[in-house]
This record gives C-alpha cells, sequence and structure tokens, in this order.
C-alpha cells in the first residue's frame, strides 16, 4: 500500500529538461524534475520524488525550460504599423503619415492587440505591459489568450491629433479622460489574477507637471506601477528643457513619481545624475534594444547597471521576441563597452528578461524565476535543434543562437497556454486573418496601400 500523505501529487510533471531558473542560487539543473500543482511551482530537483501521483507527465530529453519572459513594455495595437514605421525614424505616435491610435475603432483595437500579445505569448512572454487607446477592449481581448498582462491606457494630457504636427497642446479634459479611463481600467480589473493594471503616464513632454501629480497621487493611492517612456527621444528632452527647466527624471522625482514603482521606457536620453537618481529611488529602466537600435540609438544600459538601477527589457513597437531581444541587449552593451567581460554575460540579460521585468512589476515574489512555491510561469524550449547543441552551455546558446520560434510549450499558472508551438485557447490563423483586415483598413485610410 503506498502512503498518500507522502506522495506528492501534480497537475502537470515535467521530467528529465535542462531547466535554466534565473535564480542565481542553482541557475542551471540538468535532468530537471519541474513538479506543478494548483499553479505552483511544488517539485524542482534534479530527480523526480520517489514516488508521485501526476495527471499529465511530460518526459523533455534535450529541452530547456526557463521562467516566462516578462516583457514590461510593449504597445500591441501598433502591430499596425509593422514593417513601415520602423524605418521612419521615429516613435508612431509622433511621426505623421501612419495610422494612429486615434483613428484605430474598437474592433480594430481588439485584432491587432490580439495579434501583438499572441505573437508575444508563442514566443515565451507570460507577461506583457501593455498600453495604447481602447485598453478596455484590448485587455478583454488578451485576457482570453491567458496570459499575464500589466495593461494600461495610455495616459496623458497633451492632444496627440496635434504633436505629430509639432504642436504639444495640453488640455486638462484629455488628462482627466485618460487617467479617469485608467483608473476604471484598474477598478474593472483589479479582482483577477492574471491582470494586474498600471497607469502609463505616456511621457514627460505629453505630460503636464500639474498631471504628472494626478498621476503620482493616483499611483500612491491605488499602490499602481505606473509606466512612462523616458528619455525616449531628443525632441522630449528638448521640449521638457523648454517647459519645465529640467530633465524628464528631475521633473519625475520632483512630482513624486520617481520611486519604486516607476518603469522609464527606452532610458537613451538619461545623464549619469539621472541614473543616479533612479537607483537611490528604486525605479525601474526598462531597456528596449532593439526599438532604439533600429531608430539608429543606444539606452547607456553600462552606465546605467554601474548606477545600479535594475533594468527590464521589453519589445515596445517591434517583434515580440524576448530571446532575440536578450541578444540585443547583451551585443548593445559590449559594443559601447568595446570589449567582452563579466559585466555583460548571458545571465546578466537573462536576468534583465524575467526577474528584472518582475521586480520592475513589482512581482518578484510571485514570478521571474524558476523556484519553489513560486506561480508556474515556464517556458518549454525545443533545444534538440541543430542551432541549440551541443548543450555545453545552455544559457549561453539560448541567448547567442536561440529564437522565439524555439518554443515549444509556454505554460502560465500552471495552465498549458502554447502547446507543440500553438496556442491552446484561440485559433491563430483567425486571429492573424482579422488582424491583416484591420491593418488593411487603417492603411487604406490614410492612402497608402503597402501591400499592392
Ligand atoms: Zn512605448
Amino acid at each position: 500500500m503506498t502512503d498518500l500523505t507522502d506522495t506528492p501529487t501534480f497537475d502537470l510533471l515535467l521530467l528529465d529538461a535542462i531547466a535554466l531558473t534565473a535564480d542565481p542560487a542553482q541557475p542551471e539543473i540538468r535532468g530537471a524534475a519541474i513538479g506543478i500543482a494548483n499553479g505552483r511551482i511544488t517539485w524542482l530537483a534534479a530527480q523526480p520524488p520517489e514516488r508521485y501521483e501526476a495527471t499529465r507527465v511530460l518526459r523533455l530529453p534535450g529541452h530547456f525550460v526557463t521562467p516566462g519572459f516578462v516583457n514590461t513594455h510593449a504597445h500591441s495595437i501598433l502591430t499596425m504599423v509593422r514593417g513601415v514605421a520602423a524605418d521612419l525614424g521615429f516613435a508612431p505616435s509622433y511621426t505623421p503619415g501612419i495610422p494612429k491610435g486615434t483613428q484605430v475603432n474598437p474592433d480594430q483595437a481588439r485584432a491587432l492587440a490580439r495579434l501583438g500579445a499572441l505573437e508575444a505569448l508563442l514566443f515565451g512572454s507570460t507577461v506583457l505591459g501593455d498600453n495604447f487607446v481602447h485598453a478596455d477592449v484590448t485587455t478583454e481581448a488578451m485576457v482570453e489568450l491567458g496570459m499575464r498582462l500589466a495593461p494600461s491606457w495610455r495616459i496623458h494630457d497633451v492632444d496627440f491629433a496635434r504633436v505629430a504636427h509639432g504642436d504639444w497642446h495640453h488640455s486638462a479634459d484629455i488628462g482627466n479622460a485618460t487617467l479617469q479611463a485608467g483608473l476604471d481600467l484598474h477598478a474593472r480589473w483589479a479582482a483577477h489574477p492574471r491582470v494586474r493594471v498600471n497607469l502609463a503616464a505616456h511621457a514627460v513632454d505629453t505630460c503636464s507637471e500639474g498631471f504628472l501629480r494626478e498621476v503620482a497621487a493616483a499611483s500612491q493611492q491605488h499602490g499602481l506601477v505606473v509606466s512612462t517612456h523616458l528619455g525616449q527621444s531628443q525632441v522630449e528632452v528638448d521640449r521638457v528643457l523648454a517647459r519645465c527647466g529640467r530633465s524628464s527624471t528631475e521633473v519625475l522625482a520632483d512630482t513624486g513619481l520617481l520611486n519604486e514603482r516607476l518603469m522609464g521606457g527606452h532610458c537613451i536620453y538619461v545623464t549619469p545624475e539621472d541614473a543616479a537618481r533612479m537607483a537611490a529611488a528604486g525605479a525601474h529602466a526598462v531597456h528596449i534594444p532593439k526599438c532604439n537600435a533600429t531608430s539608429g540609438r543606444l539606452a547607456p544600459t553600462p552606465m546605467l547597471k554601474r548606477a545600479g538601477v535594475n533594468m527590464a527589457l521589453a519589445t515596445d513597437t517591434q517583434h515580440g521576441d524576448m530571446v532575440e531581444l536578450m541578444r540585443w541587449a547583451l551585443v548593445t552593451a559590449r559594443v559601447q563597452e568595446g570589449r567582452v567581460d563579466d559585466s555583460w554575460q548571458p545571465r546578466d540579460v537573462f536576468h534583465m528578461a524575467t526577474m528584472g521585468g518582475a521586480k520592475a512589476l513589482g512581482m518578484a515574489d510571485e514570478i521571474g524565476s524558476l523556484a519553489l512555491g513560486k506561480a508556474a510561469d515556464l517556458v518549454v524550449f525545443d533545444a534538440n535543434r541543430p542551432h541549440l547543441r551541443p548543450h555545453v552551455n545552455p544559457l549561453g546558446n539560448l541567448v547567442h543562437t536561440g529564437q522565439g520560434r524555439d518554443v515549444s510549450m509556454v505554460v502560465v499558472d500552471g495552465e498549458i497556454l502554447v502547446e507543440n508551438g500553438r496556442p491552446t485557447r484561440v485559433d491563430m490563423d483567425a486571429v492573424c486573418a482579422e488582424a491583416e483586415e484591420a491593418a488593411r483598413a487603417l492603411w487604406a485610410a490614410e492612402g497608402k496601400r503597402y501591400w499592392l
């Protein structure tokens, strides 16, 4: 007779994998057994328990298992400008001649957001920090995929219809409406276990100081993370200097936003003084290396790292592949350092893509590493493919030659959301077709037919 009292029971048990944990205490476990029960990791060791009961057992020889990636800053709707905006030189919201968020209707927003979120999920992101217009319908649409979301409305008091033409007109009505929409979104999703709404105050140049103070008060009152674009462009720097006489980071500090709840996206135009302020305040930098580099710029990540700023990684408007992004983060840091040394290694960018993001979202106790008791958010890579062999240093292989499309399985809270590279909850072909139709309509309205 088996004594059931000391027989662990698992909903899902992964065996024979190579676990890359993002936990410095045991970064790699070969022959790993990962047991999941009630959405939590309840077993993590180099062998399974002697006796166990499991609803489902998967043997994964030659597979890597990592924590889910935490993609902290994206605008899924902007899949509509994919293949075009990257070559125009600047962020879509500031660029004339391409479809704007203000032109997107709710159905189009839903379709485009599902495409962006599905892409991110298939590539191993278990958390997506997404902010833009129509966050009410896009959150609903993305929740259907099953991943965790850190959504927000795009909060600002500038009139975006005029920004693309160089006119920064601030309006209290716009500010009140967008902040209220952000707080309504929080109220609506506060009880959902996989949704953690934040306040995305767009940027210091698109939010007046008075308005930033209101956002700070709301963040304080509700304990909400604030996501912003910080040091994104010379335009922002010049605009803020002209309006406020100081840097964006100083304005954020003076308006009560520079604290451990702040995620600053991009951080390209930040000085060592700004970085020191961020580190002292416990604010987080969201590094967006591919988007930055595609527009000809680099965030000074070596300087930010030396200053002690926690860094997360994000894809922003381009592709959802956090694996490729780790490579960009590594090489762009080394280009700036002009050498290879111990300060920038695969473990550093892997940390940014996992624990760094979890910390930035205030979720480090829950997610970001494979550890006993944490939520079972994990990614399985088929590393039997030639480009990921031999398995001398699996993390080195993943960062240098891995791709998001090597992901075979994605699990959130113990639920399998991607299996054999396909989503389990939605019809991938339908998601693609609906987004294609939405993008065509939006570009047609601009008088551009790129697909002809
Ligand atoms: Zn952005």
